[in-house]
């Protein structure tokens, strides 16, 4: 992913809208690239900033995003672990599968 592309995808990401794929890009970018990080920054605390504003909430931008971006880590991992279980369980019904019509065909 390139710094065009990362920018175009912020606040898909701030929203929560971007697919494994595109925020694992996103995420692994953001760790190289530091003019990338200064915007990710910079659209959080008008995104963000503005809308804690009208709510009268507290706003700690460096802490919120980074908070928000270990959310998002999180969520990458577990999604990713999910996908791991679906493959794992998938083999162990295949194996399962194969005994059994190994044990029907040869022990009868
Ligand atoms: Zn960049």
């Amino acid at each position: 992913m390139d710094c065009k592309e990362f920018n175009g995808l912020i606040q898909d990401f701030l929203n929560d809208r971007l697919d494994e794929m595109k925020l694992s890009e996103f995420l692994s970018h953001i760790e190289e690239c530091e003019d990338c990080r200064d915007e990710l920054r910079i659209q959080y605390l008008i995104y963000e900033g503005l809308a804690r504003l009208e709510e009268g909430a507290t706003f700690d931008v460096d802490k919120d995003l980074s908070d928000y971006m270990q959310l998002q880590r999180k969520r990458l991992s577990s999604r990713e672990g999910i996908k791991l279980t679906a493959i794992a369980s998938e083999i162990i019904t295949t194996a399962a599968f194969v005994i059994v019509l190994f044990v029907v065909l040869f022990y009868q």
